[in-house]
């Protein structure tokens, strides 16, 4: 497949500023009319580029995390952009027992879940699950690598037993708070679509997950930007 229209879905600015400052994208305001999501566009070598961030809640000013707003994101930007191929780029944490670090990035694999809709029917339940198709990332990971896995999407950054319990079940090994979503959406619109996370938190270490997170926002944003730069490049120069 050879690309020249990709997107970026980023969650939060802190996470998506470094990559727009790399690539010098410009900020088109009321894109998206009233609703939340803001978006960047530029050009790299032959492929044109954008990027849409999650936004703002309008009534609290704090940065729209979580599986809705990144619904609203995705439909919008694939409505507006038409890409060949949607990456959701973000921070997201991992375990210490699978081998992960901190800065590690991950690229998603076999499939992409939720973890937290607990819907014990039967059809339902795999419904709540989700199973969304992720791009094959097998040759891009071994050709620039990076690591692989099953990337499972929730709506807290905490993690109870309950959904400690689902994740082991279905092997989720890259918890976030938005990729399920963006799935979803890409698959209506039968559109090529991938997650590149970069780890700020372990969920099996010793510190909060916040306390983690924060810490790490920076550094990891820095290695998302380079991560998500070297896969461009590869783009730029080859189909996948
Ligand atoms: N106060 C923060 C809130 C961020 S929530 C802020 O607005 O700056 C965490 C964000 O990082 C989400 O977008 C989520 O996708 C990702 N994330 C990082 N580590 C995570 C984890 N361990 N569990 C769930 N999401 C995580």
């Amino acid at each position: 497949m050879k690309v020249s229209k990709l997107c970026f879905l980023i969650a939060i600015p802190a996470e998506a500023k470094p990559l727009i400052e790399h690539f010098g994208l410009i900020h088109h305001p009321n894109l998206f009319g009233a609703l939340p999501p803001i978006a960047y566009k530029g050009v790299y070598k032959n492929i044109e580029l954008m990027v849409v961030v999650n936004g703002k809640d309008q009534q609290l000013g704090v940065d729209l995390v979580g599986t809705q707003p990144a619904t609203l994101a995705a439909h919008l930007a694939i409505e507006h952009f038409n890409p060949d191929l949607i990456i959701n780029a973000g921070t997201a944490g991992a375990f210490a027992r699978n081998g992960s670090q901190i800065g590690n990035v991950y690229l998603s694999h076999k499939y992409i879940v939720f973890h937290d809709r607990r819907i014990p029917i039967p059809g339902w339940d795999a419904y709540g699950v989700g199973r969304y198709p992720t791009f094959n990332t097998s040759v891009l990971a071994a050709r620039l690598g990076f690591k692989q896995g099953v990337v499972t999407s929730g709506n807290s950054l905490d993690m109870p037993e309950v959904d400690e319990r689902t994740i082991n079940e279905i092997g989720g090994e890259i918890k976030d708070m938005e990729a399920a979503a963006m799935a979803w959406v890409a698959s209506l619109y039968e559109k090529p679509f991938f997650c590149i996370k970069s780890i700020t938190d372990l969920m099996d270490s010793e510190k909060t997950t916040q306390e983690e997170f924060l810490e790490n926002l920076h550094m990891a944003s820095i290695s998302l930007k380079d991560a998500c730069f070297k896969v461009v490049e590869h783009l730029s120069n080859s189909d996948i």
